[in-house]
């Protein structure tokens, strides 16, 4: 089984444009309107494939609404906290170019009590199951507190019995204060930016990655990816390091493509594949999304066709 936690769900409204010019008028002819939220697209991605999946968090306001009606219709199940404020709308403008612009609310305050009730849900979840859940904790978190990452996986240690597999998709101090937590999040996901700020320094390129991925900041995370775009990743798991190649594709959006990434990995840990088998999902599943107009959706055709088309080059 799989838990997701989204602290800060969204309306995300995607405009492809023949052109973007700033200060200008820019039409757009077919808007894409998804609920999004790197949680909601990674638990989308893991029940497509066939994950058991529910999809734990916040919603507020009439955007909250909004995004609660749409839950209905999605392959996983929900439990999501009525808070005061109003869920965020994120914009993302993909022109003919490629270029790919984002507009995004800060999102409603995630308070002291309504992390406490989060997380007093997600361990309610854990421990009813019979098997080892895997919970990932995926996106950003409007609140002042920034150890609340590092707080939750330390409670979730605490508080659950057995050796579960906590995923973080985080970035910034939230990331930065996990990683340095007494508790350790099994898997991190930063994409080559995160990863650059992360370390305080500039990475651009595979090489560099491959450099810097042994670091001591990562030193006890059992399985780090770092996801490099249309260049694959690099991935390290316990002493074992992989130059994940993917092959060229004609990309349609690949927002959303690390939230489906996480997806992969968290169904095919879930179901208890090998790390080889598990890189190819993360992978197959960020470039399956990147083939749709849709965010954090992938098909199982694209996935099982993708999947045998990465090179696993063992460093
Ligand atoms: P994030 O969305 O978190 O920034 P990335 O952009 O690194 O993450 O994408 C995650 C994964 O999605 C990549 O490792 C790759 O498998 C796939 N992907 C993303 N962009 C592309 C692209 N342009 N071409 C092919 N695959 C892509």
């Amino acid at each position: 089984m799989i838990l997701t936690v989204t602290l800060n769900p969204s309306m995300d409204s995607i405009y492809f444009t023949d052109t973007f010019y700033l200060g200008e008028m820019n039409r757009c002819k077919n808007p894409v309107k998804a609920v999004g939220g790197k949680g909601i697209n990674a638990g989308r991605t893991a029940a497509i494939l066939g994950g058991d999946v529910t999809a734990i968090g916040v919603l507020a306001g009439m955007n909250g609404e909004f995004i609660r009606t749409a839950l209905k219709q999605e392959p996983f199940h929900t439990h999501f906290l009525p808070i005061s404020g109003e869920s965020r709308n994120a914009v993302t403008v993909m022109d003919q170019e490629k270029n790919q612009t984002e507009i995004v609310e800060l999102g409603p305050e995630i308070t002291a009590e309504t992390a406490k009730k989060i997380i007093d849900t997600v361990i309610d979840f854990s421990i009813n199951q019979q098997n080892d859940p895997i919970i990932a904790l995926c996106g950003s978190a409007n609140t002042n507190n920034e150890y609340l990452y590092q707080e939750y996986i330390q409670q979730l240690a605490n508080q659950l019995p057995r050796d579960i597999k906590i995923l973080t998709d985080i970035s910034g101090k939230q990331l930065t204060h996990a990683l340095k937590g007494t508790v350790k999040p099994f898997f991190i996901k930063p994409n080559i930016h995160e990863f650059a700020e992360l370390l305080g320094t500039t990475i651009t390129s595979k090489k560099q990655v491959i450099d810097h991925i042994r670091h001591p900041l990562f030193k006890d995370i059992p399985f780090i990816l770092v996801s490099c775009g249309g260049d694959g990743a690099v991935a390290r798991y316990k002493d074992r390091l992989f130059d994940v190649i993917i092959p060229t594709i004609d990309i349609i959006n690949p927002t959303g493509s690390g939230d489906a990434t996480v997806g992969g990995i968290a169904f095919a840990l879930d179901q208890g594949l090998s790390i080889e088998e598990t890189l190819r999902y993360g992978m197959a599943c960020g470039m399956s999304n990147a083939l749709e107009q849709a965010v954090g959706f992938v098909t199982v055709e694209s996935v099982d066709m993708l999947k045998n088309n990465i090179i696993l080059k063992e460093l």
